[in-house]
């Protein structure tokens, strides 16, 4: 069943889909038959086409049908939910009616401003439910009335069970980077949550990688759902050029940073560690050396969260930013050209997501990986396992920005 997408442009060649035979490839937003108000928000944020995963996924939604929908990074997976969404819900109802789960607080608040953005002409509330946020704040806004909660699990689930979220009106749940919300950490916490949503609710499940295994799991939250899935092979970018620096030994990895830092400043730079320790101790180090840094991680305060969200995305005074896999999936920052994984990730799907960071629709981006001897295996493994090539890093990277 695999479709090569149309031949209208070059983007959708490169996309290459299995879909359920129902689906049918949308070419403009006025094919999608959507509220005047919507599509003039859709324009007014300067989207003109849809994306090869918004040709396919977004009618779907609108038609009420459960949907498994993948699509590489940076492609435009938050406007396809969103859309659906915006388009299905009543504003004239103030009450939730659309809830979206997704890891991190960051990436919760971002899709809360795609969302108000693209339904800025609709009158549309739309509430972002997060951890370390004020939770007086929260019902207050939730008392007020919101159409659509986009949260992280937990804090979602304590307004469920304090009832400040009402839940009967809800009829979509979206779990964006689903895969990381049906993994370990999350699942217990997205039964809990479901089990308090009504019956026959919609269900959205959207990431850029889907294991075999959770797909599996999703049989049974799901109906008959529509299928719009990427092969394994095809879900690394073309625009995004991967490389290694072989570093022998642990030590040789900061001087190699170092050295690499006038590349990091070309535009902005998203540098990945495993621990939030090793996040402190580096960007003291670089600190030592003079060097400008952001850093962020999960155990810093709330209100310093925001400040460096804020920060970098301005990315005047802050280009260089040492985070762990808190910043791995979602998080759209379109100036991010350059991902460094001082330490391989540990999983392969993480691979994939921290290195679209970069990459952003179509751009350009380059994605170098520190490789100590006792790492090339993984390495080659992730190669192999996407069937993508990693190269050693050449000397003139920089042109390569
Ligand atoms: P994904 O979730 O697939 O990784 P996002 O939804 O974060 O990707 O979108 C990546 C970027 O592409 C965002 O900056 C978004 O505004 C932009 N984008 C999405 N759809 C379109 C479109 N149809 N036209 C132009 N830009 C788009
Ligand atoms: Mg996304």
């Amino acid at each position: 069943m695999a479709e090569r997408g149309s031949r209208h442009n070059s983007e959708e060649d490169k996309m290459v889909f299995e879909t359920s035979p129902s689906v049918k490839v949308i070419h403009s937003f006025e094919e999608l038959e959507l509220n005047e108000d919507l599509l003039r928000g859709i324009y007014a944020y300067n989207y003109e086409k849809p994306s090869a995963i918004q040709q396919r996924a977004i009618k779907p939604i609108i038609q009420g049908r459960d949907i498994i929908a993948q699509a590489q990074s940076g492609t435009g997976k938050t406007a396809t939910f969103s859309i659906g969404v915006l388009q299905r819900i009543d504003t004239s109802l103030r009450e939730p009616q659309a809830l979206v789960l997704s890891p991190t607080r960051e990436l919760a608040t971002q899709i809360q401003s795609v969302m108000l953005a693209l339904g800025d002409y609709m009158n549309v509330q739309v509430h972002a439910c997060i951890g370390g946020s004020s939770v007086g704040e929260d019902i207050k806004k939730l008392d007020y009335g919101q159409h659509v909660v986009s949260g992280t699990p937990g804090r979602v689930f304590d307004m469920i069970r304090r009832r400040n979220l009402r839940t009967r009106h809800i009829k979509m749940l979206v779990l964006d980077e689903a895969d990381e919300m049906l993994s370990r950490g999350f699942k217990e916490q997205i039964y809990d949550i479901y089990r308090f949503l009504p019956a026959g609710v919609q269900l959205v499940i959207v990431s850029a990688t889907l294991p075999q295994e959770v797909l599996e799991l999703t049989t049974q939250f799901t109906t008959d759902p529509v299928r719009v899935l990427v092969k394994r092979d095809e879900l690394t970018l073309e625009g995004i050029k991967q490389f290694f620096v072989a570093v022998e030994k642990e030590e040789w990895k900061f001087d190699t940073l170092c050295d690499l830092y006038d590349t990091l400043t070309i535009t902005q730079a998203v540098i990945f560690c495993n621990t939030k320790v090793k996040v402190d101790w580096l960007t003291e180090k670089m600190r030592e050396s003079n060097f400008t840094v952001s850093s962020m991680h999960s155990d810093m305060p709330q209100k310093e969260r925001e400040a460096i969200m804020q920060e970098f995305r301005q990315g005047a005074s802050s280009r260089v930013l040492i985070t762990t896999d808190i910043w791995a999936r979602g998080i759209d920052v379109q100036q991010v050209s350059l991902v460094i994984n001082y330490d391989l990730p540990i999983n392969r799907e993480n691979y994939i997501h921290r290195i679209g960071r970069s990459g952003r629709y179509g751009r350009k981006g380059v994605a170098i990986n520190f490789v100590k001897n006792e790492d090339v295996k993984i390495l080659r493994d992730i190669e192999q396992y996407y069937s993508t090539q990693i190269d050693e890093m050449p000397m003139n990277v920089s042109d390569l920005i």
